[in-house]
C-alpha cells in the first residue's frame, strides 16, 4: 500500500476544471514533483492533499485513513509556502517553537526540538534574529525548519524557492534534497521549472490541463516521454512523423529524438546498420559556449535541432556552417516512440 492514495480526485472552479480526474500513488519517503505549465492544476491537487481545498469527486488516503474531507490540522501533513509567512515580531526560534506552542508542547521540550530543527537547516547561529535579520535563502530554510519541528509525514512545498535568484535556488535545491534525506519526510513538491524538478526528484509527475500526463523517474520522462507535451515539455525534442510502412506497428508513428542524441556528417557519409540518416541543408548555427546548436532544414520537410558539444576549442574555418549540406544522423534506440 502506498503512504498516499489519490483516487478519481475531481475540483472544478465554475467552469474551468482544475483538476480533472487524478489517479497518484506517493511512496513514503519519497521526493515526488507536480510539474506542468501555469494553471494545470498542481497547486489544486497540493491543495486538496493539505485540505485547503474540499474535491468534488474522488478521494485521497494518507497510511489507508481517508482524509478527503478532513481539515487541514487533523492530517498529518505540513505546507510550506513561497511566501515564507514568518511572523515579522517572533525570533528564529520562537517561529520555529509556535506549532509546538499550539500543540501544547512543554516548553524545555519545545525548546530542545525548535533548536534541533534549526540545526537541521544549519541555521544554529541565527535562533535568536528576527527573521528581517536573515536573507530570502535563510527565511525559505526557517520555514522550512518550522514545518520540520512538527513532524508531519507529509511535507507539502508549493514553488518555494520561487522567489530566490538562480543561484541561491540552485543551492537550496541541493540543501532541500539533503533535509529530505535526512529527515526522511515524503515530499510533495509543485515547480514549472523542468530543470529544478530533474534535479531534486525521485519521480516526476507531469501535468497539463488538469490531468497527468506521466509519472516517472527523471530520466524515464526525459528518455521516454508518453506523449508529444512531455517530450516538448521536458528540454528540448525533435518530433518526427514516421509513415507506416517504416514504423513499427501497421499506424504512422511520432517519434522523439533529442538534439544531443543527433550527430551532423558530411553528405558523402555512409550510413550504417541501426542509424537513421536525413539529408537537409543547416539554415542556422547558434554558438552558445558549451555547446552548439544547429538547425536542420531536411529534404522531407521537417526542421530538426542539432546540438554538440564542444570539448574542444573551434578551430576558424572548421566544422558546419550555414547553408551546408550534412546527414542528421542517429542511432535508432535512440529514439522514443510517442503513443500520444
Ligand atoms: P501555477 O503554476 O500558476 O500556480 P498551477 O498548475 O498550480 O499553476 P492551479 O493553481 O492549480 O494551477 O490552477 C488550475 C486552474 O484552476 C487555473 O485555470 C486557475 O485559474 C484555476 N483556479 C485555481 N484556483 C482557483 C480559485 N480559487 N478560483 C477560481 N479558479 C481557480
Amino acid at each position: 500500500m502506498a503512504l498516499i492514495e489519490i483516487r478519481g480526485l475531481v475540483k472544478a472552479f465554475g467552469p474551468v476544471k482544475a483538476v480533472d480526474g487524478i489517479n497518484l500513488d506517493i511512496e513514503s519517503g519519497e521526493f515526488i514533483t507536480l510539474l506542468g505549465p501555469s494553471g494545470s492544476g498542481k497547486t489544486t491537487v497540493l491543495r486538496m492533499v493539505a485540505g485547503f481545498e474540499d474535491p468534488d469527486a474522488g478521494q485521497i488516503t494518507l497510511d489507508g485513513k481517508d482524509i478527503t474531507h478532513l481539515a487541514p490540522f487533523d492530517r498529518n501533513v505540513n505546507t510550506v509556502f513561497q511566501d515564507y509567512a514568518l511572523f515579522p515580531h517572533m525570533s528564529v526560534q520562537e517561529n520555529v517553537e509556535y506549532g509546538l506552542r499550539t500543540r501544547k508542547v512543554p516548553k524545555a521540550q519545545r525548546a530542545k526540538q525548535a533548536l534541533e530543527a534549526i540545526e537541521s537547516v544549519k541555521l544554529s547561529h541565527t535562533a535568536d534574529r528576527l527573521p528581517h535579520q536573515l536573507s530570502g535563502g535563510q527565511r525559505q530554510r526557517i520555514a522550512l525548519a518550522r514545518a520540520l519541528v512538527l513532524r508531519p509525514q507529509v511535507l507539502l512545498l508549493d514553488e518555494p524557492l520561487g522567489a530566490l535568484d538562480r543561484q541561491l535556488r540552485e543551492e537550496m535545491q541541493v540543501e532541500l534534497k539533503r533535509i529530505q534525506r535526512d529527515a526522511g519526510i515524503t515530499f510533495i513538491f509543485v515547480t514549472h521549472d523542468q530543470d529544478e524538478a530533474m534535479r531534486m526528484s525521485d519521480r516526476i509527475v507531469v501535468f497539463n490541463h488538469g490531468r497527468i500526463e506521466q509519472v516517472g523517474t527523471p530520466q524515464d520522462v526525459y528518455e521516454r516521454p508518453a506523449t508529444r507535451f512531455v517530450a516538448g515539455f521536458l528540454g528540448v525534442s525533435n518530433l518526427l512523423e514516421i509513415p507506416s510502412a517504416q514504423s513499427d506497428t501497421s499506424k504512422d508513428a511520432t517519434i522523439s529524438i533529442r538534439p544531443e542524441r543527433i550527430r551532423l556528417a558530411p553528405s558523402s557519409y555512409q550510413q550504417r546498420s541501426g542509424e537513421v540518416a536525413l539529408g537537409g541543408r543547416i539554415s542556422e548555427v547558434a554558438y552558445l559556449g558549451s555547446n552548439t546548436v544547429f538547425v536542420v532544414e531536411t529534404d522531407t520537410g521537417s526542421r530538426i535541432s542539432v546540438t554538440t558539444l564542444n570539448q574542444e576549442l573551434p578551430t576558424q574555418g572548421e566544422g558546419f556552417g550555414t547553408g551546408d549540406r550534412v546527414l542528421a544522423v542517429w542511432q535508432e534506440s535512440q529514439a522514443a516512440q510517442i503513443s500520444g
